[in-house]
């Protein structure tokens, strides 16, 4: 049995910008399949430094950020038998209706009533959490807790690449190569995808090189879309996905595809676009969404081993959970240097 302490230390974001640790009571388990989570790490994201800001919509102050969350099994509740004390498991971050259009349609992540953990919800940035069995996915002890907490940036890259139809010998053009471009173009170039992207910071064009982009462009210094247009001799690329959102970034997007072709915007994006139409049908072009992820936390762990070096890489920056402002003002920073920002709790 663990030694489960009766209080816990939890992050709350008080106002913009400003955190409080306080001591409260650790959660105990009063269903049966509950199980109890001690905390181990926590990745910082770009919509967690929305929510710091002071500007996500959801977040109702005082709140818990974090919804990259792994760390280790403590207690179970009766009915539970997919995870055991000791195990190690990443939380599946949203929790939902189960009787909606989209959630009976295997399509959790877009229902109307979706919560997500650290903006809706209380998130990771406490010391033990509580969680419906049904919501954890193991995974081998071998994995280090900070390249683990990659597993759910991993899985918004494999629901791009499943949402985007990505297949071997697909030719792919990724704008941006922040955490969520770089693990995208990851995971498509593993797939047996010729990927493409553009970025202006240097060790980011660096790191795609490094791990076998086919095209690296530096949108400082030469036309992309002239360059993609070259690339494909004049063809188009077959995929094309935003994951930079700067504006007018899918303006001349149809043009850039081959018939077939699929449109996939990724950044938060508020700008409008407009588009002939009639394209649509000559190139039977598409356009998707991608939200979250539906179902891809078990591909993913299969196949970490696959990306673990490259995870360990875009881990650039780990914080002790005292340090949590810290780690988010250098988030903030948009320091060059920076790619994944990682919050220990093994301390
Ligand atoms: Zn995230
Ligand atoms: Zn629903």
């Amino acid at each position: 049995m663990m030694n489960i302490p009766d209080k816990m230390k939890a992050i709350y974001l008080t106002k913009p910008q400003t955190f409080e640790m306080r001591e409260i009571d650790t959660p105990k388990i009063t269903e049966a399949h509950q199980v109890l989570v001690k905390t181990k790490a926590v990745g910082v994201c770009g919509s967690d430094l929305h929510a710091w800001n002071g500007a996500h919509k959801d977040v109702v102050m005082p709140a818990i950020l974090g919804h990259e969350i792994v760390g280790e099994v403590v207690a179970c509740g009766g009915a539970v038998t997919n995870v055991k004390v000791g195990d190690h498991v990443v939380r599946e971050p949203i929790d939902y209706c189960g009787t909606c259009y989209a959630c009976t349609h295997g399509r959790p992540n877009v229902c109307p009533d979706l919560k997500v953990w650290g903006f809706a919800h209380d998130g990771g940035h406490r010391q033990y959490f509580l969680s419906e069995c049904e919501k954890l996915y193991r995974f081998p002890e071998t994995v280090d807790w900070t390249v683990a907490a990659m597993l759910e940036p991993y899985t918004i890259a494999a629901e791009v690449n499943d949402r985007a139809n990505i297949q071997a010998g697909d030719t792919v053009m990724i704008y941006g190569l922040g955490p969520a471009g770089i693990s995208i173009g990851d995971w498509a170039k593993y797939h047996g995808a010729t990927v493409f992207a553009s970025d202006v910071i240097p060790k980011r064009l660096e790191m795609a090189r490094a791990f076998g982009f086919d095209q690296v462009l530096d949108a400082s210094r030469v036309d992309v879309n002239k360059e993609i247009m070259r690339l494909t001799f004049g063809k188009g690329v077959n995929v094309l996905i935003d994951a930079a959102g700067f504006p007018g970034a899918l303006d001349n997007a149809l043009n850039l595809i081959t018939p077939l072709g699929r449109i996939v915007p990724v950044a938060i994006n508020f700008n409008s676009v407009s588009f002939p139409m009639i394209w649509f049908d000559l190139k039977e072009a598409s356009i998707v969404g991608s939200r979250l992820e539906a179902g891809k936390f078990p591909v993913v762990i299969c196949e970490l081993k696959n990306h673990e070096q490259h995870i360990r890489q875009m881990v650039t920056n780990v914080f002790p959970y005292t340090q949590l402002g810290e780690a988010f003002e250098l988030a903030a920073s948009r320091d060059p240097d920076v790619c994944k920002i990682v919050v220990n709790y093994d301390l």
